[in-house]
């Protein structure tokens, strides 16, 4: 096995499809030890008019946006619960983990609201993403980025380069997510995005974090992991540690493109593969 833990994976109350109990029971299936749950933890007052909110009404799992303390704060309560008391039933034949996949913002306050979720939740992990960048006043997500001219889709996806720099050097991430996240639209694949990624490999070299392959992608228009090749040999010369992620959102999506991601990191040189335990031991640090 390439692996035996998964540890980003969603969940029905967010924006997963199958329950806590299912994805557990088929992770076990799988020959997984361990399964941690990483449902996404958004934090941020001007959400709810971000352009991303109404299509996610719309999809039904506009409950992954708070812009709110308390409302996120009892979303995770009740979650956290359920994850223990499912940890604790003796039909669970696999450990559980409890994890947040966590957006880095910038407004004053959200570092010192993350801190105080940490205390009360105590999660396990946590994962860095970058869904979104701010600009022009507006939190725009991947798909207000590839909507956009030009000349300001550039301006984003530098600000997104950015942001994955300062998220790492936060300090505060077990790992990051999906480093070429807007690889997902089709956008910042040419090469004079090159520098931007070498830049932000060092950074997270310099601070010693972690990234994930994450297998979630795999689409006719894009058959590849985040990151990109490209980036995993960037990776591989900085030995930036890696652990595999599927990102899975749905019970089928576990595992998935696990044997190919592995064999394209071997491709590109990645030889420092995470633990548990290193992972475990980073985040106690970390957190
Ligand atoms: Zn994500
Ligand atoms: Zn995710």
């Amino acid at each position: 096995m390439i692996q035996d833990f998964t540890l980003h994976t969603h969940t029905i109350g967010f924006d997963g499809k199958s329950l806590i109990a299912e994805m557990a029971k088929r992770a076990s299936e799988l020959g997984f030890k361990t399964i941690g749950f990483s449902n996404h933890f958004i934090l941020h007052p001007d959400i709810l008019t971000a352009p991303c909110y109404k299509y996610s009404k719309r999809g039904s799992y506009d409950n992954i946006y708070c812009d709110n303390f308390d409302t996120i704060m009892s979303r995770f309560t009740k979650h956290f619960d359920e994850l223990e008391q499912i940890a604790a039933d003796s039909n669970t034949k696999i450990r559980i983990l409890r994890g947040l996949e966590v957006d880095f913002f910038y407004y004053p306050g959200w570092q010192t609201y993350l801190k105080q979720a940490i205390k009360i939740l105590q999660p396990d992990y946590l994962i860095g993403a970058c869904h979104f960048v701010e600009h022009n006043g507006t939190l725009c997500n991947v798909h207000d980025i590839a909507n956009a001219d030009p000349a300001n889709r550039d301006i984003m996806i530098n600000k997104y380069w950015k942001k994955i720099q300062d998220a790492s050097q936060s300090g505060i991430f077990s790992w990051m997510a999906h480093l070429d996240l807007p690889k997902k639209v089709s956008v910042g694949q040419e090469d004079k995005w090159i520098d931007a990624e070498e830049k932000a490999v060092q950074t997270l070299k310099k601070n010693k974090m972690p990234i994930e392959i994450n297998t979630g992608l795999y689409r006719p228009y894009c058959y590849q992991p985040y990151p990109s090749p490209r980036i995993m040999k960037m990776a591989a010369n900085a030995n930036l540690p890696v652990l595999f992620s599927d990102d899975a959102h749905h019970t089928v999506q576990i595992m998935r493109h696990f044997d190919e991601a592995k064999q394209m990191a071997q491709q590109c040189g990645i030889k420092n593969y995470l633990t548990l335990q290193k992972i475990l031991d980073f985040s106690k640090k970390t957190m």
